[in-house]
This record gives C-alpha cells, sequence and structure tokens, in this order.
C-alpha cells in the first residue's frame, strides 16, 4: 500500500495561489480604494458612502424598463426574465473591490462584498420572485482552480442569505472564453450558447455574477437553464458595466 495522498493536484494548486496571494499582499501595503487610507482595503467611512445605483433595462432590448423587466415584446429576444443590478461599475469604488477580489480573493475583501450584495438586494427586494432560489455562474473549472474561488459564489451566497432562500448549482461551464477573442461574433454567440450545460432543475432561478456587460453570456447560461427545466431565469449582477448602452 502506497501513501495516502491526501492533497490531490487541484488542491495542491489552490493552496499555491493562496500562499503566493498572501505573500505578495504581505509586501505590498494597501490603501483604502475610496480615500487612499493605509491598511484597509476600504475603510468604513468610504463603505457607508456608497449607494446602489440601480440601472432599469430589458435584458432583451436594452432599453430602459420598469424594474429592469424584459419588455412582452422583447420575450422572444432573450430567455432572461429580468436583468437586475444594484450598483454602476463606472464607480472607482465598486469597480476597485471587484477587481481587487478576483485578483487577492481577501477574506475582508469577501466581507465587504458580501455587506455590498447584501444591502443591494434589501433596496431591490421587491423584484425579485417569490419562491426562486439562486445559481452562481460557474467559471470554467480550470481558472477556478488558478484562482481558488468563484466571486459569482461568494455573491450569490450573499443574495441566497439576503432573499432567504436556497442556493443551487446546476451549471457547468465547457469551453473557456478566452478562445472567443479569435473569433467572429457570429463564432462568438455560438460558442457562448453553447458554453453552459444545466443538470435538471425547476421553478424560477435567480442567475448571479458579479459583473453584466454585454449579458451575452448570462444570457447563454439562462438559455441552458431554461432547456433543462427552469420556469423563469432573472439575472442579478452585482454592478453593471456598460449603463446605457447595455445591448443584448
Ligand atoms: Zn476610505
Ligand atoms: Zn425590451
Amino acid at each position: 500500500m502506497g501513501e495516502v495522498d491526501f492533497w490531490t493536484m487541484d488542491n495542491e494548486q489552490w493552496t499555491i495561489s493562496k500562499i503566493k496571494r498572501a505573500f505578495l499582499d504581505a509586501l505590498f501595503p494597501i490603501f483604502c480604494l475610496g480615500c487612499k487610507r493605509e491598511g484597509v482595503w476600504l475603510c468604513s467611512d468610504c463603505q457607508s458612502a456608497i449607494r446602489p445605483l440601480p440601472l432599469f433595462l430589458c435584458p432583451g432590448c436594452g432599453r430602459m424598463s420598469p424594474g429592469g423587466t424584459t419588455h412582452l415584446r422583447c420575450a422572444n429576444a432573450t430567455p432572461l426574465s429580468a436583468l437586475i443590478s444594484p450598483y454602476h461599475y463606472a464607480s472607482p469604488v465598486i469597480r476597485g473591490l471587484i477587481k481587487d477580489y478576483k485578483y487577492h480573493g481577501a477574506h475582508d475583501i469577501e466581507k465587504i462584498i458580501t455587506g455590498l450584495t447584501i444591502s443591494g438586494v434589501d433596496k431591490l427586494r421587491t423584484l425579485f420572485p417569490p419562491g426562486a432560489r439562486v445559481a452562481a455562474m460557474p467559471l470554467h473549472p480550470s481558472r477556478e482552480r488558478a484562482r481558488g474561488f468563484n466571486q459569482a459564489a461568494t455573491i450569490a451566497a450573499a443574495v441566497s442569505r439576503a432573499l432567504q432562500i436556497e442556493i443551487v448549482a446546476p451549471l457547468k461551464r465547457k469551453k473557456r472564453t478566452e478562445e472567443q477573442a479569435r473569433l467572429t461574433p457570429a463564432e462568438r454567440r455560438e460558442n457562448c450558447r453553447r458554453a453552459f450545460t444545466s443538470a435538471p432543475v425547476t421553478g424560477d432561478i435567480i442567475l448571479v455574477d458579479d459583473v453584466v456587460t454585454s449579458g451575452e453570456t448570462m444570457a447563454a447560461a439562462a438559455s441552458a437553464l431554461k432547456a433543462a427545466g427552469a420556469r423563469r431565469v432573472f439575472a442579478f449582477a452585482l454592478a453593471h458595466g456598460r449603463g446605457d448602452r447595455l445591448k443584448i
């Protein structure tokens, strides 16, 4: 009998990436993203100054709509029933937090992101369908191994906490998005559409990501969820990236 190998390769890579980040964090001092005060990612003053700035756009046509719901006339243009997003990605503090969290994965930033998600969801509480469940946008498995975590899963956990609803994980991602850079727009859409598979699901799903820009990726994941049995899919992104130019 050989030795028991407690660490699979995946866990090893995960641990190394965590250690590397901790090492880099120790070398470089951190500054508040809002006021540049040293020693914190975001000081409590700057944290309490953040206000939600939701943008209510139909995920079908990208034009204004009440509560971000899909216009009746746009129902065939998107698998999403609504797009709900409390913060503007153009805000330097919001952008900085999301980027720093992706790169460092620091527990302190995670707490801030969780708090922001909960207060954002709370302000928009009436827009979420009752009885829905939450699912995070998955990362490609190799990217999640390299990063050690999925930021969308952190936000989904906060949504589940804020709305007191169950979290599910039916989605899998098949293809790496980097491949898409070389493709034509039509090929990209097709590639994107095939990037997700879903285990069987029922009822309404709130699909969660950190940032929504074109909405194309969330729409592709929503198609997979609906093909697997979901009744309606509501997209929730912590921040919206392209303001009134959002076009899906
Ligand atoms: Zn500050
Ligand atoms: Zn529309």
